[in-house]
């Protein structure tokens, strides 16, 4: 892994503090210096793409015309293959109220499917725009998983309770962040973003 003193500095298409915090520790793993910022208060574009990949575009797009700086956005989802993909880019809307709220509608709608038919997937794209505007890196990863039939775990968030991942017996929410962040679709996005980031510098 490439050691590196030189600091990059980058906004991130969100102002959500705890995709920074997130996204620093991560970084640290690398040995990355990063100057990182949050987008300014009220950054709120309008994500209008169709898939991941757009909307993950339009938001690092938005946030580098903005502030005239390398940036990086993400988006993310549960695509669910008995509900053709749904709720997919429409995860966070998927029901009004808490995240407790869209998991009770997601086991509901679920609730005649039997299992080995249950398969979903989490989604994480990744885009980083150069200051002017120009895509340095986009990249969609997939952890793959099926709908549990009820709740289990404490950790996480999201879907994170009722998603187990393929390959385990414990949901996300059951697995520690650190072993979370090491395998899930954020995590696998993250670690190749740095990995570009740490061979460009
Ligand atoms: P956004 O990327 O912040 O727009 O969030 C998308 C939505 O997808 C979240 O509100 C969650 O419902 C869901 N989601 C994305 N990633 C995860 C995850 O790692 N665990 C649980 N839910 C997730």
């Amino acid at each position: 892994m490439t050691v590196t003193e030189k600091e990059i500095e980058l906004t991130l298409g969100t102002t959500n503090a705890g995709k920074l915090k997130e996204f620093l520790a991560m970084a640290q793993e690398f040995h990355l210096k990063l100057n990182c910022h949050l987008a300014p208060p009220g950054f709120d574009p309008e994500e209008t793409g169709s898939t991941f990949e757009e909307n993950a575009l339009i938001k690092a797009k938005a946030a580098a015309s903005l502030t005239g700086q390398l940036s990086l956005a993400d988006d993310s989802g549960l695509t669910v293959e008995a509900l053709n993909g749904r709720p997919g880019i429409y995860s966070a809307r998927y029901a009004p109220g808490t995240d407790a709220d869209r998991r009770t509608k997601l086991l509901k709608e679920l609730a005649d499917v039997p299992a080995g038919k249950r398969q979903a997937a989490f989604v994480c794209a990744l885009a980083l725009v150069s200051a002017d505007g120009q895509v340095l890196f986009s990249r969609q990863v997939e952890w793959p998983g099926e709908i549990a039939f009820q709740e289990k775990g404490e950790h996480g968030f999201g879907f994170d309770p009722i998603f187990v991942p393929e390959g385990h017996t414990l949901t996300a929410a059951q697995l520690s962040p650190a072993v979370k962040n090491q395998i899930s679709h954020r995590g696998v996005a993250f670690q190749q973003l740095l990995s570009y980031l740490a061979g460009q510098s």
